[in-house]
């Protein structure tokens, strides 16, 4: 006997009223939420639109405050699905924007085979710090490459049980994870505490992010150093 396809979702008439009704009441109680972290956004939305430039990542900054928001939700919702695969995965390794390199474009990263690595020329730099941790766990960190997918492909083949933390700004870290998932890579991640790269900022200057934030997402997988098997 023949069987019957199971469809994955299937859509009635009021599907389109529900979530219509759902994601106005997700974006007004989250702009009200985040209204302090958001609140510049509208601003430089305008600003952006206005730009006649040839900046060359205008479509990218013309981003309205409610994509901001999805995107978070987004990435909230892989750290629910990837924890458990992120934590059973024996090896991790973090993915670093170059954004965060308090030397800027004097950052004395090294080229390696599976991408950039910081040489912990200056002790302030966040990700130094990032990197201190992470040694504590035997963990490596690259930097970003423009192909990611790639990147991380590259990564699990010299360590097939491989989870990675990505740390970056809200609008782009879903894209990152869901590379991470192309890759079949579960992945965590921290998000910069504000953009300060070359697509914002006429003169980009260092940003930050919540490096205790890194630290716990170690812990929470391998222990406290010392108990690393
Ligand atoms: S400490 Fe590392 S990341 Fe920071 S500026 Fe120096 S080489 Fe670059």
């Amino acid at each position: 006997m023949k069987e019957k396809p199971t469809m994955t979702f299937r859509l009635g008439d009021d599907f389109y009223d529900k979530l219509d009704r759902f994601t106005k009441k997700v974006l007004e109680e989250g702009f009200e939420l985040f209204k302090e972290e958001f609140k510049n956004i509208d601003g430089f939305y305008e600003k952006a639109l206005k730009d006649t430039s040839k900046h060359k990542a205008l479509t990218f900054i013309r981003t309205p405050k409610h994509l901001y928001l999805i995107e978070a939700l987004y990435y909230q919702a892989f750290e629910y699905i990837n924890r458990e695969a992120f934590n059973k995965a024996e090896e991790t390794v973090i993915i670093l924007p170059d954004c965060l390199a308090l030397m800027g474009d004097k950052c004395k990263r090294k080229r390696k085979k599976l991408g950039k690595i910081c040489t912990r020329c200056v002790p302030n730099c966040q990700i130094n710090r990032i990197m201190q941790i992470a040694d504590e766990y035997n963990v490596e960190g690259y930097y970003s490459k423009r192909a990611l997918t790639e990147q991380i492909q590259k990564i699990k083949k010299r360590k097939p049980s491989l989870a990675v933390i990505g740390i970056s700004c809200i609008l782009t870290m879903a894209s990152g994870m869901r590379s991470a998932k192309e890759a079949g890579v579960p992945s965590r991640g921290v998000f910069l505490n504000f953009t300060g790269c070359e697509h914002w900022a006429g003169k980009p200057f260092p940003t930050e992010t919540a490096v205790e934030r890194v630290k716990a997402i170690l812990e929470e997988k391998y222990g406290l150093p010392d108990q690393k098997p």
